[in-house]
């Protein structure tokens, strides 16, 4: 029934760069990500892997973790107070899960990877299609 019940999950590991923030979840090896163009996203070039609460887990680094938050303050915006780098937050579009950088993921687990556009520049208008398409990917 859903989509992805016969490709292999795995594992995947991330992190920041200087690795105070580590931590892992668990996700199909080939993975579909969301590219938004958002004010935030597009300057710091984010890649979305969007996972439900029960599949990120956080390893390390959570005194090290500073939030940001703008507009509507529903999204955690979580980067590493020493590098900088945001390798997951709790975004607006579900701010009951998490959303991975797939930037920051350790390499040797993502078998593919799908890159799938969203105009965060037009954020109420795209967001149906978004949580549709999550739906099917999380039964
Ligand atoms: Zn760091």
């Amino acid at each position: 029934m859903a989509i992805h019940s016969t490709e292999s999950w795995v594992v995947h590991r991330g992190g920041c760069h200087c690795g105070r923030v580590r931590f892992e979840v668990d996700a199909p090896a080939a993975i579909a990500a969301v590219d938004c163009n958002c004010s935030l996203c597009q300057k710091t070039g984010y890649l979305h892997l969007i996972v439900s609460r029960d599949r990120f887990r956080l390893l390390q680094g959570r005194d090290a973790l500073t939030t940001y938050t703008f507009n509507t303050h529903t999204a955690q915006h979580l980067f590493c107070a020493t590098c900088g780098i945001k390798s997951f937050y709790v975004p607006r579009s579900h701010p009951d899960g998490y959303s991975v950088n797939v930037r920051c993921l350790d390499p040797g687990t993502i078998a593919d990877l799908q890159i799938q556009p969203f105009d965060g520049q037009n954020w109420e208008d795209s967001i149906e299609g978004l949580r549709d398409r999550d739906a099917i990917e999380t039964q």
